[in-house]
């Protein structure tokens, strides 16, 4: 089946989306009607680009993954998501870009996937393009994910989706700002509830 080799090819990544999230996301980007790029905020390693790649490269969609590919506060050391495999010993620094080249190759999805390396504001201020999803996966403090919710949200298409990761409605499960954004995407008016599976959340795009 062909869900089986989709989930086998994201496991061979390192990253932090569970399966069956990541096929719902999976699924909830093959079933998009309107039409236009897919674009991600927050790819780490790539687990959950070859997700959402699949769907892209299904339909003839190119799929952008932005990441300046330097971790989040979460991913710095002493940090609870770090890995010291992903430091560059040069620098010193996290560098996760050969990790997310190396998921994506395998994955055979370099002809469908388009890494955009950098800040995700700086290229939320001079995006352009009307995009039929948007998956916002970056830095899960108050102030990232609250630029990521202003920066991207505009650029979904009417009818497109928006998916958040990490939306914990109880706060003994998880940090505050992912769910934050998600409330105020259902409270401003733009998006209604699509679907919910683990953390993640996936809106449709109504005006
Ligand atoms: N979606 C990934 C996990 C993403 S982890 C998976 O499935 O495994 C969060 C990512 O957001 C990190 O790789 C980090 O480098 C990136 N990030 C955090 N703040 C960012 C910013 N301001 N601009 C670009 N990328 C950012
Ligand atoms: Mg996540």
């Amino acid at each position: 089946m062909m869900e089986d080799r989709l989930r086998l090819a994201a496991e061979a990544a390192r990253g932090f989306m569970p399966a069956g999230e990541g096929l719902a996301l999976y699924r909830s980007a093959a079933s998009l009607e309107v039409d236009g790029p897919l674009l991600e905020v927050g790819s780490y390693c790539g687990k959950s680009a070859v997700y959402l790649g699949a769907a892209a490269r299904q339909a003839g969609r190119v799929l952008f993954c932005v990441d300046h590919h330097r971790g989040s506060e979460e991913n710095q050391p002493g940090w609870e998501h770090h890995d010291p495999e992903v430091v560059d010993p040069d620098l010193g620094l996290i560098d996760t870009l050969p990790f997310f080249r190396r998921t994506v190759a395998d994955a055979g999805l370099e002809g469908t996937i388009v890494a955009v390396v950098g800040d995700s504001p700086t290229v939320a201020s001079l995006w352009a393009t009307p995009l039929a999803m948007v998956f916002i996966d970056g830095g899960h403090g108050t102030e990232p994910a609250h630029r990521d919710y202003e920066g991207w949200t505009p650029h979904v298409r009417p009818g497109g989706l928006l998916a958040i990761h990490d939306v914990f409605e109880n706060p003994a499960d998880g940090g505050r700002p992912p769910y934050e954004i998600w409330c105020r995407a259902l409270s401003e008016g733009f998006f209604e509830e699509r679907a919910a599976v683990g953390s993640l959340r996936v809106l449709r795009r109504v005006v």
